[in-house]
């Protein structure tokens, strides 16, 4: 265990080597919670001394104090053409003089639903909304202006944005039951919501068992990423799917990070497991706030005007997010980005395990698609937040500092993912790997 002698050292010069992004934050700290505008942002658990980046290009990222980092970051997923792809540029460039925001029918979302519709089988009518959060918040909304049923189960380790009635933990006592887990969500605004665990079959089955005639949807990240990398396995997600279907249920994929980068449909596409509703983010703006949810017409039917659900948005399908989504799609089915990403994050994922293994660190690079995320080996496959050790937890600011010292910047938190983009070519990978090499040697000599 690298000790905490050096984890104070290597703050101690993170602090004086980074004096304008510590002025900011002190500053920032006056006008924002915390000094930021979310959590994860503020370096908590990781010595809370955020740095501020105030430019971006292709895989790299420089500070306000002039240094430069490879970012695998990446805005936690959306650009996965890298920052400022320049067909995007141009995309945007063009739109933004003729049109910014028109609060009215205009073709930039036809063009990018239409692009999307015919690439997803499942996919008959989609909506475009401004966050994940809000897409996964209309598409429960539909589930259960749908079925008319109270209920929806959603799985511990999972996030599925930050709406009243997915904030929750599992509670104690019954299948199933759930606690508010943020102040300011009453117990009341989760009565209705029920925790199921992943990679658990029978805990599940118990769920649908006691509550199956009242549950509107089942929402699950068929790719878990926000709480490290769990893969599950394909028969629990087939399980999970069937069980859901025959209690009269609507299967929710979360794609909000899986949609676009695992496949073009995401985990859908790759397990062949259609859902009855998707909800999709980060990608699908390119870079700016787009989200969307979508699925089969009659579930869709349903939606205002059409149907009764209500659901609207002033700023909902947003040109500039609209043609930066489109470019950023078009651009990744003609470069075949899956396989591209796949096999360089596969490689950057085997460096890196090679260089844990002789620097003897109990560490494994878990790799899926162009997502990795560093686990404790001990402990592999993670498929359950609860396997992710107290040592992974421990090491990871260390880490995290001393690559941070070598130029290398991952997402700041022990459970976020790496997200690999078109722009770490080869090169920029080889810098990446010697510098974590760097980092290693400082801390495990
Ligand atoms: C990021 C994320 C969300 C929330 O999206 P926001 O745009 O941050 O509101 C929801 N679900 C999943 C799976 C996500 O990764």
């Amino acid at each position: 265990m690298p000790s905490q002698e050096k984890f104070k050292q290597l703050l101690a010069e993170h602090k004086s080597n980074n004096p304008k992004s510590m002025e900011l934050f002190e500053k920032s700290k006056l006008i924002a919670p915390g000094g930021v505008h979310s959590p994860v942002r503020a370096f908590s658990g990781i010595g809370e001394q955020p740095i501020f980046f105030e430019s971006a290009d292709g895989a790299r990222v420089c500070s306000v104090d002039g240094k430069g980092y490879i970012d695998f970051c990446q805005s936690f997923g959306p650009l996965i053409l890298g920052h400022r792809d320049p067909s995007v540029a141009a995309a945007v460039a063009e739109v933004s003089e003729k049109i910014w925001t028109v609060g009215a029918c205009e073709p930039y979302s036809v063009e990018l639903g239409e692009f999307m519709v015919e690439r997803i089988p499942f996919l008959e009518r989609v909506r475009f909304v401004c966050s994940g959060t809000e897409a996964v918040m209309s598409a429960l909304r539909v589930a259960r202006g749908a079925t008319g049923r109270r209920k929806v189960v959603k799985f511990n380790g999972c996030y599925n944005g930050h709406a009243d009635n997915l904030l929750v933990a599992a509670g104690s006592g019954l299948a199933g039951e759930s606690a508010s887990s943020s102040a300011g969500v009453p117990q009341d605004s989760v009565q209705h919501t029920l925790v199921a665990d992943l990679d658990d079959q029978e805990g599940f089955a118990e769920i649908i068992e006691t509550h199956g005639s009242d549950i509107a949807a089942v929402i699950i990240e068929p790719l878990p990423a926000n709480y490290g990398l769990l893969p599950q396995r394909e028969d629990f997600l087939r399980i999970v799917a069937e069980k859901t279907k025959a209690c009269g249920a609507l299967l929710i994929f979360d794609e909000v990070i899986s949609g676009f980068r695992i496949a073009f449909g995401g985990m859908a596409a790759a397990t062949g497991i259609p859902p009855d509703l998707v909800t999709y983010g980060k990608i699908i703006g390119g870079g700016f706030p787009v989200g969307s949810y979508g699925g089969k017409e009659k579930w869709m039917r349903t939606v205002a005007p059409e149907g009764k659900v209500y659901q609207a948005g002033t700023l909902a399908a947003n040109p500039l997010g609209m043609v930066a989504g489109l470019a950023t799609l078009k651009k990744m089915v003609k470069t075949n980005i899956w396989a591209v990403l796949a096999e360089r994050t596969k490689q950057f994922a085997k460096n890196c395990n090679m260089l844990f293994e002789k620097y003897e660190v109990p560490m494994n690079c878990v790799q899926k698609g162009s997502l990795f995320w560093f686990g404790d080996v001990r402990e592999s496959p993670i498929r359950h937040p609860d396997k992710i050790t107290a040592w992974q937890r421990s090491w990871f600011p260390v880490f995290f500092h001393a690559a941070l010292k070598q130029g290398v910047y991952f997402a700041p938190s022990a459970y976020e993912v790496g997200f690999m983009s078109l722009a770490h070519d080869d090169a920029i990978l080889d810098e990446a790997i010697v510098s974590i090499e760097k980092a290693l040697q400082e801390i495990h000599e």
